[in-house]
């Protein structure tokens, strides 16, 4: 990076309630962390400051600075570009928090046009036939448009104030209002908008297409049970009331570990073991979950996503049947996950064994990711580079 790189700030508008979903859409999980955390990823690089404009009775996201957004996505907007003025970016790029699959090469050509001419857009041509009230329209220079758009800031931030009271439906019919042209980019395909309830799935199929390379792991474990003297029985996150409870270094969730060694096994990273020493003291009485959304991350920084993940416990006692419901609900939330894409049963060895005789408790798991392909090429053409 040379000194002369301009300064580029990401403003994401998330303040959306999201009445078809029944919930704002933005905080939905999708394959492995929220929408709108994928929306934000999407800029990790890019931008050198982030901000989200949003509800602040919304859950706020982590690491990157929300602002309380407006009545209207337009007022929203303002109070977001007021709160980057003082670390004067100049380019902003402006995007909507339900298009979560943008992806870096639109956004690095968006800043590109950006800075040649002030404002940019993305998209697309219209392909299919246009009519209005039964009459065919020519679909000729007509285009839909998506986010992010980029603009030169503080020409952006000038039109929001001077357009404050007028309701334009993007950010770049402000420029149009001023009579400045705006740089057209081809948008990207799947950037679609979470609009509809299917449209999640659609994104989910479109991020699961994009990691073709499917692999499993499976994960093993087995905590001994002693007497409960107040600790906690906890399996697969939720804490059981029990007479026993699971000796162990952390919570000595074998479920959850057991897990946390399948997601690291189907990314061949080690096992739970290299990265949470059991003689380290931070990791005493540990919440398991931490060790798991730390597997799931691992996958996610390779470029993957968790497509399914499946946990049997092997017990005895105590009775799985009544919790298994809110033990698979953790899991999603740990996860981030559908519920149909987590799995919970138990089973019992008829008294025999070790679990037979109630002196321990088993948990094994299989989880399934998809990888992109393109992260094996890259690492056979790091690995021919050595070679030669
Ligand atoms: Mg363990």
């Amino acid at each position: 990076m040379t000194s002369t790189r301009k300064k580029i700030a990401a403003l994401i508008v998330a303040g959306g309630s999201g009445t078809r979903f029944g919930a704002p859409k933005q905080f939905l999980p999708l394959l492995g962390k929220s929408v709108l955390q994928w929306s934000i990823d999407a800029f990790d690089g890019i931008a050198d400051e982030i901000v989200v404009v949003t509800n602040p009775d919304y859950p706020q996201p982590e690491n990157v600075r929300s602002v309380a957004g407006g009545a209207t996505r337009q007022q929203s907007v303002r109070h977001g570009l007021a709160a980057l003025r003082a670390s004067k970016p100049d380019i902003v790029l402006i995007h909507d928090a339900a298009r979560p699959l943008v992806m870096r090469e639109l956004i690095e050509s968006l800043v590109a046009a950006a800075e040649k001419s002030g404002a940019a857009i993305p998209a697309l041509p219209v392909t299919d036939t246009v009519k209005r009230s039964g009459k065919t329209e020519s679909r000729e220079d007509l285009f839909t448009i998506q986010t992010p758009q980029a603009f030169d800031f503080v020409l952006i931030d000038k039109l929001h104030e001077k357009y404050q009271d007028k309701s334009l439906t993007d950010d770049a019919a402000l420029c149009e209002a001023e009579g400045r042209d705006v740089t057209l980019v081809t948008g990207q395909q799947d950037n679609i908008k979470i609009t509809h309830p299917q449209d999640l799935a659609r994104a989910e199929s479109l991020l699961s297409s994009r990691n073709g390379d499917v692999r499993t792991g499976q994960g093993y474990d087995v905590h001994k049970l002693v007497p409960a003297n107040g600790k906690k029985l906890v399996l697969c996150g939720v804490a059981i009331p029990h007479d026993f409870a699971l000796e162990g270094h952390s919570d000595a969730d074998a479920c959850l570990h057991a897990l946390t060694d399948a997601l690291l096994a189907a990314i061949g990273a080690g096992d739970i073991g290299q990265h949470f020493s059991p003689a380290d003291p931070r990791w005493k009485n540990a919440d398991s979950a931490v060790f798991l959304r730390h597997a799931a991350n691992l996958v996610m920084e390779r470029g993957g996503i968790v497509a399914h993940v499946d946990v049997t416990i092997v017990c005895e006692a105590p009775k799985i049947a009544p919790h298994r419901a809110s033990m698979q609900q953790r899991i999603a939330d740990i996860l981030q996950l559908p519920l149909a894409r987590v799995s919970v049963k138990a089973t019992t060895t008829e008294g025999l064994g070790f679990t037979g005789r109630r002196e321990g408790i088993a948990a094994q798991a299989i989880a399934t990711v998809r990888l992109p392909f393109v992260s094996a090429t890259v690492q056979k053409n790091e690995d021919l580079k050595w070679a030669s």
